[in-house]
């Protein structure tokens, strides 16, 4: 029987084991993940803003081989394109084909730059209580999100977070006393998303009374005495720091010779096929080139590409239809009170991405929490 390896256990990883399971049960297919659980990325901001805790949006990734998925818990060491074979902690695999979905972490520079007590990475789901408590207890002085650099994961997610930690700190009546702020070193707040999309994230800090330093990129934190030092020499106080790293390929992904000059795997938009024979690479260890930059680096892309690179993995081994992805694709932005405004369009559109918005409603609240029900039960319950 063929068999098909598949590198993560995220969006991209949980995606294509679902479509290949579902699809071909003459497939034998076997995932493997350091991790042993998978929660959405957007679960941990419903957590801080107490929506619900991280708990009940995750899942064990042992409930693959209930669909029957072989699930291999293990750290990856070293990655062969060429041989389409791997080292783990658990002994070497090999297969057929070879799915690269191992997503992307923090810079290690800017993980550095918030190794402070008064400092937290705001994509760590780890530092999910000590970024509770600093909430729950400063006083005075300046919650400041700070966008260190950039790729980062979901561009939306920042500023989401901005706007849950204001709601949350007027619900404690302190924002007369307390304010929010987020710096960014892009010129407007969404640029993947087109002007539209940034006046409206821009026009609704203002409502709140956030304050947004943009082209200020973090070039130092003083974290005893509470401050970060823009590149252009200003300074700005806080009295907590979440700050949100770019993001780099993994180490493993990088030593594989699977990288280009970028950094990232650069597959074929269409086919999300690598030069190497029968392995296909998604979601945010990608660089996918678009007319004005690269797809965003978001779950709801990862798992539409994982769909078509596994289709495309089906046909080569077994002859069944290929597919395409088309750059189609979609954002939530979470506001707060419950509403969502939906960022879509064709992201592959020249002489510029074609991206409308819909404003928030409850609607949409309501349809982002059915995509993360309908994808945690098709892909692992
Ligand atoms: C706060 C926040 C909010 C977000 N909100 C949204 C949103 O609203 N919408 C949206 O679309 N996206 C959102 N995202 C982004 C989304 O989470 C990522 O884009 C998505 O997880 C990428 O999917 P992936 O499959 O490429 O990688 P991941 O989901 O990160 O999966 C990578 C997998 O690889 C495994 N792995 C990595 N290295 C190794 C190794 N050496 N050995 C073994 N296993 C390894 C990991 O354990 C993991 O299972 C958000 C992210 C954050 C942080």
């Amino acid at each position: 029987m063929p068999d098909v390896l598949i590198l993560g256990g995220g969006f991209g990883g949980l995606a294509a084991a679902r479509e290949l399971r579902a699809a071909h049960a003459d497939l034998d297919i076997t995932l493997v993940s350091r991790d042993d659980h998978f929660y959405m990325g957007f679960a941990k901001l419903w957590d801080l803003a107490g929506t619900r805790p991280l708990a009940g949006g995750t899942r064990a990734l042992a409930d693959l081989e209930t669909g029957g998925v072989r699930f291999v818990h293990a750290d990856i060491s070293a990655i062969d394109p060429a041989g389409c074979s791997v080292e783990t902690t658990k002994g070497s695999l090999s297969a057929d084909a070879m799915l690269v979905a191992l997503g992307a972490g923090p810079s290690p520079a800017h993980r550095a730059l918030l190794d402070h007590e008064s400092a937290h990475d705001l994509y760590d789901g780890r530092e999910l209580p000590a970024m509770h408590e600093a909430l729950d207890t400063i006083e005075d002085g300046r919650v400041l999100v700070s966008i260190l650099g950039g790729p980062f994961k979901c561009p939306p997610a920042p500023f989401e977070a901005a706007l849950l930690i204001d709601e949350r700190l007027r619900a404690r009546g302190l924002r007369d006393r307390v304010g929010v702020a987020i710096s960014t070193p892009q010129p407007v707040t969404l640029p993947v998303a087109g002007p539209d999309a940034s006046r409206y994230v821009a026009g609704f800090l203002a409502e709140r009374d956030i304050e947004l330093f943009a082209e200020s990129k973090v070039q130092a934190v003083d974290g005893a005495g509470r401050a970060v030092t823009f590149a252009d020499g200003s300074t700005v106080d806080y009295g907590a720091l979440f700050g949100v790293p770019a993001a780099v390929a993994p180490p493993v992904v990088v030593k594989s010779g699977l990288t280009a000059e970028s950094g990232w795997i650069e597959p074929d938009r269409h086919t999300l096929a690598t030069e190497f024979e029968g392995v296909y690479a998604v979601g945010d260890c990608t660089w996918i080139a678009t007319a004005q930059g690269a797809l965003p680096k978001a779950g709801v892309f990862a798992a539409a590409e994982a769909v078509v690179a596994a289709r495309n993995i089906a046909a080569d081994l077994v002859g069944t239809e290929p597919a395409r992805f088309d750059g189609h694709g979609y954002c939530y932005l979470e506001l707060p009170g419950e509403k969502v405004a939906f960022v879509e369009g064709d992201f592959y559109a020249e002489p510029r991405p074609d991206v409308q918005l819909t404003e928030a409603d409850h609607e949409q609240f309501q349809a982002k929490q059915a995509y993360e029900q309908e994808r945690l039960s098709a892909w692992l319950d």
